[in-house]
């Protein structure tokens, strides 16, 4: 890991060169925050188990033709990415009132929602990734309107999948945010799938106890947040083979 270039540090994640040009080694740290940075813990295990649990849901997205920037897994922590040019929206799909919207509208958390929602946030950490409209992405040419098109079926087919993967083992997909990059290929730019999916992103509540299995354990206080992980990780049969001691990488890699 040393000998490579770094490319960016993000919170969770950092970003290194790749092996050929248009790639990238995605790492997945065990560092997590929220509320704009203003909250820092280390969720033991949680880069092991979010690089699982990225990697399976992507390979199933592609499976039904989403295209994401995932090339494949290299290693406990690492997946070998294409390199995209991040588009700064991020889109968030809403199924039951959680979080920001509950704060944002005073509609009570756990409401299932009359449809699916789709918001768009602006992707500034100084501006605290505001929520913005359709009107502001296309008027300041974050996206285009055809892309902007693309983006909101995508964000809409993924959830209609995820939905139903999830309920399959007796998770509710409540929410989650997905970010975009535009690839370049000679003779044409797609629109794909890029960061990860992970309970880092998605609010993931047990369908039977409403039990949360995110990162709205670390956010609210819960305690046992690696177990909320876990379990995903076990629900969705792709828990490392020697369970909870492998997910510490050696101390260079940590
Ligand atoms: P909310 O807007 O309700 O806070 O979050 C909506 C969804 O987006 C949730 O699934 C939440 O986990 C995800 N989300 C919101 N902000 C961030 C962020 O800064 N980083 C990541 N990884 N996910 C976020």
């Amino acid at each position: 890991m040393s000998r490579r270039r770094q490319i960016y540090e993000g919170k969770a994640k950092v970003l290194f060169e790749g092996p050929e040009p248009g790639t990238l080694v995605q790492y997945f740290k065990d560092d997590a925050s929220a509320f704009n940075n203003r909250k820092r813990g280390i969720i033991t295990g949680k880069g092991v188990l979010n690089n699982r649990i990225s990697e399976f849901l992507m390979l199933k997205l592609a499976e039904i033709g989403i295209p994401t920037h995932l090339v494949r897994r290299l290693n406990m922590r690492e997946q070998l990415v294409r390199q995209v040019e991040i588009i700064p929206i991020v889109a968030v799909v809403r199924n039951v009132a959680a979080g920001s919207l509950t704060r944002r509208l005073g509609i009570p958390e756990g409401t299932l929602l009359p449809r699916s929602i789709v918001e768009y946030y602006y992707k500034s950490a100084e501006l605290g990734d505001p929520l913005v409209s359709e009107e502001h992405i296309t008027a300041f040419g974050w996206a285009s309107t055809r892309e902007l098109d693309e983006i909101v079926q995508i964000a809409l087919r993924v959830n209609d999948f995820l939905c139903g993967l999830f309920l399959g083992i007796h998770i509710r997909l409540v929410d989650f945010r997905l970010e975009f990059g535009r690839l370049y290929s000679e003779d044409d730019v797609r629109i794909v799938i890029a960061d990860e999916i992970s309970p880092d992103n998605c609010r993931l509540w047990d369908t039977r106890t409403n039990e949360k299995m995110d990162k709205d354990r670390f956010r609210e206080d819960l305690g046992r947040v690696e177990e909320g992980y876990q379990e995903v990780a076990r629900r969705l049969g792709i828990l490392p083979e020697g369970g909870p001691t492998d997910f510490k990488a050696p101390k260079a890699m940590q």
